[in-house]
């Protein structure tokens, strides 16, 4: 297997009846970017900046990040990246940072909730990714977005930066394109008006799942319980790529879902062309879509979803028609 994928390394992401799939890799770390030049993949969909916080004793400076950003672009040598701002909180906790006690962490006080409520701890962090981005086209993006409306007030701190940014005469990105990560239902509700504002979408399925669910990604008794793939959640991933469509706005899935060959075959038959996951999944992503014959697994999972029969998952189905391609 492993010697299969390597040779698929060369091979171009295109399914066999010719459908193009972007495939890019999540990354958080500087060493994580050796993996693109590894994988051959287009770039980094998903760079979680939170990782260098993490590991940190203090609170990093603005020029620290500036630091790792200018670091990674560089690396990534004209490769695009996406960056996400911080996700903190929930269970990514900073120990030099202030603490609540929360009941419910996942669903408290964290990423841009943090962000817009510490517009300095935000705006420092974009200021050193416009600053790190200076002459390049930068893709930024917001983590746990429920509204619009928190979309907006993001946006404005952003291009207050920019202006900033160019008033100080500094060279700024020669592009921005901000977007925001669907990963709370909530957003599911305010489709066509996040599609409209935001220049892209990213889809952390991880998060969406749990919070459609109700179910803790992390607790075993419940994380597997319900499948992404039956009709709730396929219903759910058809909604944003058909609305995101309406508005010409990108999509991209980071979620773990993403790296998963019948997972991502299901997305495929459901519109996504473009995909962000853990470096590892590339290869047997690859070979899954290379062997893939789009309309018919389009035509299939069409019938197939629009006569539900309460079945807990399409996946027995799909896992047949991988194996018959
Ligand atoms: C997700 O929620 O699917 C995602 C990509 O973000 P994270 O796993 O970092 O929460
Ligand atoms: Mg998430």
């Amino acid at each position: 297997k492993q010697e299969q994928y390597r040779k698929l390394k060369t091979q171009p992401a295109v399914t066999k009846d010719g459908v193009e799939i972007q495939l890019q890799i999540n990354a958080g770390l500087l060493v994580d970017m050796a993996n693109l030049e590894e994988t051959n993949a287009s770039g980094v969909g998903l760079f979680r900046t939170e990782l260098q916080f993490m590991v940190a004793q203090h609170m990093p400076t603005t020029a620290e990040q500036q630091a790792l950003y200018d670091a990674v672009l560089k690396v990534a040598n004209g490769r695009p990246v996406t960056f996400r701002t911080l996700d903190i909180g929930g269970d990514k906790v900073l120990p030099y940072m202030e603490r609540l006690e929360e009941e419910n962490p996942a669903l408290g006080w964290r990423a841009i909730r943090i962000g817009l409520d510490r517009p300095r701890l935000l705006r420092g962090q974009v200021r050193a990714l416009l600053r790190a981005g200076a002459g390049s086209d930068m893709k930024i993006m917001l983590p746990m977005v429920a509204t619009v409306n928190e979309f907006l007030r993001a946006r404005t701190l952003v291009r207050r930066e920019l202006d900033m940014l160019e008033r100080d005469g500094r060279p700024a990105p020669a592009s921005l394109k901000l977007g925001v990560m669907v990963e709370v239902p909530s957003l599911l509700f305010e489709l066509p008006e996040i599609a409209r504002e935001a220049d892209f979408l990213s889809i952390g399925t991880n998060d969406l799942m749990q919070f459609l669910f109700a179910a803790d990604r992390e607790n075993k008794r419940v994380s597997d319980r319900f499948d992404p793939l039956g009709a709730a959640g396929l219903r759910a991933l058809r909604a944003i790529i058909e609305e995101a469509g309406k508005a010409g706005c990108p999509v991209t899935v980071c979620g773990e879902m993403g790296g998963k060959p019948i997972e991502t075959l299901a997305l495929i038959a459901l519109g996504y062309r473009s995909f962000s996951m853990s470096s590892a999944s590339i290869g047997p992503v690859k070979a899954m879509l290379r062997a893939l014959d789009v309309g018919k697994a389009r035509q299939r999972l069409d019938a197939w979803m629009s006569s539900s029969d309460g079945a807990a998952s399409l996946r027995p189905l799909l896992a047949a028609l991988a194996a018959e391609m």
